[in-house]
């Protein structure tokens, strides 16, 4: 077993792998899929890379719905297999894989007839239960009258809302479940590099058999020889293809998809929602003591890396929502947004976004190169396995059995019995219990090295600010274990402050440097460049949002 921490000084040992030895599989791409595929393959006994361009889940694993989850609305276009195999995926994350990040949810399903919405309704979600086997972490689905409804959820408007029906799923912060994944593969033996990007492919013959890696930090260029590369680059697929020169069997379509956050107070109920829309769905998402409302649904053709909302995007999200709500949500209370690009795998260009499968796509072009996109975030693990599966052609050696359906993530283990120990844990360590109880829900059993790092320095116990529940030894264990290297790290993915603060957190910026810098070796320069690059990328984000209304 290896140490799992993900750090400047790790990293630098890992890039002297990267030069010195030969890979069974190098992955491209930090997002859900490629951490999952590091994982599968390194605990089949292969010897594994993994190199993202940015951060763990830059791209589009830092910005979906947040849910695991079976896809009621799969279940209209008669995709059982899909719906029944990701099912399965949540009830292994919520009992065994991941407790301590993935928890159950309740949505409530407003029904706007009596009869015949109903039954139908309450057929689906029948089935939506039936599908999950015999295994069931999850409470099934309920009718509730208009009278429970109105005690549970007031804010829900009794003159369009007949009734509802509950049923259950679970929801994630998907950028510390992805960068948590990393650590597990690194846990295992893993070379991992963030801050590096694929440029080229090496070949011997007709096969691949390495890569040029551009370290981003020093600009110097590694050769890394390898038996297979997996490419997880999600919406970047297109352009890698034709970088590296290989005809792809797909393409893939970029969709945005934007999320707006409010305050808990504006709107009142006990559990979300759930609303059709004529394109897709509407979640209304309890996050914290938050909302967060998603999402939209539209084609994107910029830049992938950095896609903004704008104000149109808020402003539907806003008349969707206010279709079921009463008092009705203003654009004045939105506390946070953030948008997404789903990479939806197509034959032909001209294809709708909306009607494209979410159902993912493995592709082996030329021997020694594999290719994964779409799909789901809930079913990382399925398509990870599929990929290492494919790519198990190329690597001259036998190669073991998937076992990732039985591998606690890091934090997994032991996160049952200190669930039920808040009270001591808060006690010995002079704690309120619901700091004990978020940490727990961070790290899980990995809480014992946060608590470490207070009872050195009891400063770091104190939150960054009176509002938001982090506190300064999560910053620390954000830069010492968790491969953050920037203010933008920080900010936007081993905490959620980038939308869950009003103005993108900016205020906290100078603080946070004041924290990292000591432990990333930051001198005043490296400071106010990790500052300056978050104030533009605040300022990129307000520009966007405050552009005029276009539908
Ligand atoms: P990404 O996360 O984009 O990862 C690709 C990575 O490749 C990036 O980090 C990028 O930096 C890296 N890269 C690119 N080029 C290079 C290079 N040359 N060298 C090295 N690295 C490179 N799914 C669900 O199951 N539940 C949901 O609730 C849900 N909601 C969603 C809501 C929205 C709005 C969106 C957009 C998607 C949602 N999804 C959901 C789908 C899910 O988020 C995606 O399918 C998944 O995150 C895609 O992961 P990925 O690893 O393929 O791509």
């Amino acid at each position: 077993m290896f140490d799992s921490s993900l750090n400047p000084e790790q990293r630098k040992d890992d890039l002297a792998r990267l030069a010195k030895e030969e890979f069974d599989v190098l992955v491209i791409g930090g997002g859900i899929n490629g951490v999952g595929v590091a994982l599968d393959a390194v605990t089949r006994g292969l010897k594994v890379a993994l190199v993202e361009a940015g951060d763990f889940a830059s791209g589009t694993s830092s910005k979906s719905s947040k849910l695991i989850h079976g896809g009621l609305r799969y279940l209209e276009q008669y995709d059982f297999k899909l719906v029944r195999e990701a099912l399965h995926e949540r009830e292994l994350m919520v009992s065994t894989l991941a407790p301590h990040l993935v928890k159950p949810v309740a949505f409530l399903y407003p029904l706007q007839e009596k009869v015949k919405e109903r039954t139908y309704v309450g057929a689906g979600l029948a089935l939506y239960d039936a599908l999950r086997g015999f295994k069931r972490a999850l409470p099934g689905h309920k009718h509730l009258s208009q009278k429970t409804i109105s005690e549970i959820a007031p804010s829900l408007r009794t003159d369009v809302i007949t009734g509802a029906i509950r049923y259950f799923d679970a929801q994630v912060d998907d950028a510390r479940h992805t960068m948590m994944i990393a650590r597990t593969a690194k846990r295992h033996g893993a070379a991992i590099i963030t801050r590096a990007k694929v440029e080229s492919l090496t070949k011997k013959g007709k096969r691949i058999a390495g890569a040029v890696i551009k370290d981003l930090n020093s600009k110097k260029r590694i050769t890394v020889k390898t038996s297979t590369v997996i490419m997880c680059a999600g919406v970047w697929s297109d352009q890698l293809h034709k970088e590296f020169g290989i005809e792809p069997g797909y393409e893939v379509k970029m969709s945005k998809g934007v999320h707006i956050m409010l305050p808990g107070e504006a709107i009142k109920a006990d559990e979300g929602i759930i609303i059709k829309t004529a394109v897709s769905v509407l979640f209304i998402i309890p996050w914290k003591d938050q909302w967060m409302i998603g999402t939209t649904d539209t084609e994107y053709s910029d830049d992938p890396s950095e896609p903004l909302a704008d104000r149109s995007d808020v402003q539907y999200i806003i008349d969707q929502a206010n279709r079921i709500l009463s008092p009705r949500i203003s654009i004045d209370q939105v506390i946070g947004v953030f948008a997404g690009l789903r990479p939806l795998v197509a034959n032909k260009k001209e294809s709708d976004t909306t009607k494209l499968s979410r159902e993912h796509t493995v592709d082996r072009p030329i021997p020694g190169f594999v290719s994964l996109a779409g799909g789901k975030y809930t079913t990382y693990r399925v398509m990870a396995k599929d990929a290492v599966d494919m790519a198990t052609n190329d690597i001259a050696k036998l190669t073991n059995e998937s076992i990732t359906d039985k591998l606690p993530i890091i934090g997994a283990d032991g996160y049952w019995a200190l669930s039920q120990q808040v009270d001591s844990l808060a006690n010995q360590y002079n704690l309120k219990n619901e700091t004990v109880i978020h940490l727990l829900n961070r790290y899980g059993a990995d809480l014992s090295e946060l608590l470490a790092l207070i009872e050195e320095d009891r400063k770091l116990a104190s939150q960054i600010s009176k509002s938001l529940p982090y506190l300064k030894a999560e910053l620390v264990y954000a830069v010492v274990s968790e491969g953050a290297m920037s203010i933008a790290d920080v900010l936007e993915r081993r905490t959620r402050i980038w939308f869950e603060a009003k103005n993108f957190g900016l205020d906290l910026a100078r603080e946070v440097a004041d924290v990292i810098a000591p432990y990333l070796g930051w001198r005043a320069v490296d400071k106010k460049a990790s500052i300056q690059e978050y104030q533009q990328l605040v300022k990129s984000a307000e520009n966007s949002l405050k552009s005029a209304l276009k539908r």
